[in-house]
């Protein structure tokens, strides 16, 4: 055979080797077997006895490795394979990045000799090392060594070497596909804690679930979680298992103290292997519980980025954590920060909903709930109690079965009440199964879960309006008791008065006339009492002959000179030349302009002026009185013409009955005309008036459209 038919065979018998060694480990993924196979094969096709490979990390640690003498496999031996690393051939093939052949064991400085070298045991040898390279990366080392030396050449060198290329690839992939089964394992971990501790929302079931998922995922002897108190910020333990669990729950750490203190104040989580070892392990728990913390895992629970308390795995099974406990129990702690939030969030509504309830139950008013046509939904028990039904017989009426309602403020299909923005307010009737109540009735729209219902608060004034008659009663039993003894008084009065007229004695005038203008004050006062009542009960108003406006316009301003001249006010009057003769009852209206007159004084400071006038429009006739005092507030307006009603003002400390406008208005609405007032306050105020110039009508056909009076509607 020629020299080149020898090469030409080597060289076959080399791609045939690679062809087969990429075959065999093409097959295998787990690193372990990728290793055994790579040294079985790399030692059969060079004839080495021995030999060994060891797998680096990124860092250029060992993480594993693999030893054959002769058909002897032996695991785990990267720790006694670290010296050759630090120190022997390997190293040296690393800090190289080259293969290396050793002839003779015992004359190369690379070497490092071990016991069995000797001379009497195994003897020099020979050695060959290359670098399993993947990526331009050194991802191992293998070594070869043959028990004669000089039994490794050159040739062989290549030939290892292009077997470490080989199986640098294979480590790498083998590696590659740790990590994705790594992956895989975590993210699996992790979707089944996601699935699992969301399918709650008590709070409670959730911080079990949590420990659960840490206790299986983890394999560890016990977890806990603890929460930061917003307000203490104190790190409150609030689930823990294993055998102290329950002692462990309610422990405070400051932020900063032990382990979990540590995960929260540096924002990251951790793992304690040995907790004795470690200066951020604060033994005072176990020292409290009896127990014995080994290891720890520690992961921040967070919420939209921010720590918000702190998981706990401690004492894994198998003595040691896995690589990736670490990330599973990070990514544990980020799905409970969102659960723990919905549950807290969910029992805060749960609570305020049960408090609206007790709310709704335990109040002193009947409460319906309707819908949108008024049929009830919800009656609370104040409401059963009151109309006399029982909820599921409520439930089957509409709210119009229980009071008629006012259609002009709610619309005849509630439909003004729909769009109302403030409550509605009413006086009704309640039709309960014992007979009527009186009822004032609150209602507006509410928005319960995002549909918009109605909420009618219907109160019992029963008591209101008891009263209201009582003062009724007390008005009128005042009046007649007082009617007769006043009616004498006056007349002595007339008497008295007429004996005076020969007498010259200015004083004595004088004091009668105080007698008689403050006799003639308590008759206007009786007798508008009188017609409040009378014209309240509907009884019409019995107008005399034409009269003169302007005369009686003076007579009243004369009534009210002395207060006048009393506070230094000054008075107007500005009547027209012309003015037609109004058909009316002449007392009830004088007492009318004597009351806005009165009013005008009283409620004008000392030296203001009040001004009186009237002026003819069309079939009527406007009167009003006019005062520069402190005016009233828009919001009274609309009261101040009803009963009682008096503007409620701190520094007020007029008298009043808040009688003296209902008359007004009972009395001119009684001659079909109208009363209101411009006013605001500070500005003064303007009562009008109007009153029929035209034969006067019953005040019900006054009413109709055609005769109805001038004034601000
Ligand atoms: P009172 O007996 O309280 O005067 P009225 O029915 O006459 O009762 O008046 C009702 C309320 O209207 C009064 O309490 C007062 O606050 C207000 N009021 C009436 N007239 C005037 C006015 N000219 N200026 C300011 N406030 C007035």
């Amino acid at each position: 055979m020629t020299e080149k038919t020898v090469e030409i065979q080597n060289t076959r018998a080399t791609l045939e080797t690679l062809y087969h060694i990429s075959r065999e480990l093409a097959t295998a993924l787990d690193l372990r077997t990728v290793l055994q196979r790579v040294l079985f094969l790399a030692m059969k096709h060079v004839g080495a006895m021995s030999g060994s490979i060891i797998v680096l990390d990124d860092r250029g640690q060992p993480v594993d490795s693999a030893i054959i003498h002769g058909v002897q496999l032996h695991e785990q031996t990267t720790h006694q394979l670290r010296v050759t690393l630090e120190r022997g051939l390997a190293g040296w093939v690393i800090d190289n990045r080259q293969a290396a052949v050793v002839t003779d064991t015992s004359r190369d400085k690379r070497w490092v000799l071990r016991p069995d070298d000797a001379e009497d045991r195994t003897g020099p040898k020979s050695a060959v090392s290359a670098p399993l390279l993947a990526r331009e990366k050194i991802v191992g080392v293998i070594t070869l060594v043959h028990p004669q030396t000089g039994f490794f050449g050159m040739d062989h060198l290549e030939l290892v070497q292009a077997i470490a290329d080989q199986a640098g690839i294979a480590v790498l992939n083998a590696r590659l596909y740790a990590d994705s089964q790594r992956q895989a394992r975590v993210m699996t971990a992790l979707a089944e804690t996601a699935a699992v501790i969301n399918a709650t929302l008590s709070l409670e079931e959730v911080f079990s679930r949590i420990m659960e998922q840490i206790e299986q995922a983890l394999r560890v002897q016990a977890a806990s979680l603890a929460l930061i108190d917003q307000q203490s910020q104190k790190i409150v333990f609030k689930a823990a298992t294993g055998w102290v669990g329950d002692e462990v729950i309610g422990t405070e750490l400051d932020i900063g103290q032990g382990v979990a203190g540590w995960v929260v104040r540096e924002g990251r989580g951790v793992v304690v292997p040995l907790v004795q070892n470690d200066h951020r392990f604060d033994p005072e728990t176990d020292r409290r519980t009896g127990y014995t913390t080994r290891a720890i895992a520690c992961a921040p629970i967070r919420l939209r980025g921010e720590v918000i308390g702190v998981l706990e795995a401690i004492n894994p099974t198998s003595g040691v954590f896995d690589p990736d406990a670490l990330l599973v129990l990070t990514g544990i702690g980020n799905l409970a920060g969102t659960a723990i939030r919905h549950a807290q969030l969910y029992e805060s509504q749960q609570l305020a909903h049960r408090r609206y309830r007790e709310l709704f139950e335990d109040s002193i008013d009947p409460i319906f709930i309707t819908d949108l046509d008024g049929n009830i939904l919800e009656a609370n028990r104040r409401a059963e109690d009151t109309t006399g039904y029982s909820g599921s017989e409520l439930a089957r009426l509409r709210i119009t079965d229980l009071h008629r309602q006012e259609s002009h403020k709610l619309g005849d299909h509630l439909e003004k009440l729909k769009l109302a923005d403030e409550t509605i307010t009413y006086e009704s009737v309640l039709a309960a199964r014992s007979g009527q109540i009186p009822i004032q009735v609150y209602t507006r729209p509410v928005d319960i879960d995002g549909v918009v219902h109605l909420q009618w608060i219907l109160r019992d004034i029963t008591e209101r309006k008891n009263l209201d008659r009582l003062r009724d009663d007390l008005i009128a039993m005042v009046y007649h008791d007082l009617r007769s003894p006043l009616a004498n008084v006056v007349s002595s009065l007339d008497v008295l008065k007429n004996m005076l007229t020969d007498v010259d004695d200015e004083s004595s005038r004088s004091i009668l006339k105080i007698a008689q203008r403050s006799t003639e004050r308590i008759q206007r006062l009786t007798n508008s009492l009188l017609d409040v009542n009378r014209l309240n009960s509907g009884q019409p108003v019995q107008p005399q002959g034409p009269i003169n406006l302007p005369e009686l316009v003076r007579d009243a301003v004369e009534a009210v000179d002395l207060v006048l001249a009393s506070k230094n006010q000054e008075m107007k009057i500005s009547l027209p030349e012309e003015l037609p003769a109004v058909v009316v009852d002449a007392d009830m209206i004088r007492r009318v302009l004597i009351n806005l007159l009165e009013n005008s004084v009283k409620y004008t400071p000392s030296g203001g002026s009040i001004q009186v006038g009237a002026r003819a429009i069309g079939d009527w006739v406007e009167v009003w009185v006019e005062d520069n005092g402190r005016g009233i507030p828009l919001s009274e307006q609309p009261n101040i013409f009803d009963k009682f009603s008096r503007v409620r003002n701190p520094d007020d400390n007029s008298q009043g009955l808040g009688l003296g406008l209902t008359f007004c208005r009972l009395a001119v609405e009684g001659h079909g005309g109208r009363i209101w007032v411009d006013s605001g306050p500070g500005k003064g105020s303007k009562f009008s008036f109007t009153l029929p110039v035209v034969r006067l009508t019953q005040p019900e056909s006054m009413q109709s459209e055609s005769t109805l009076p001038p004034g601000k509607a």
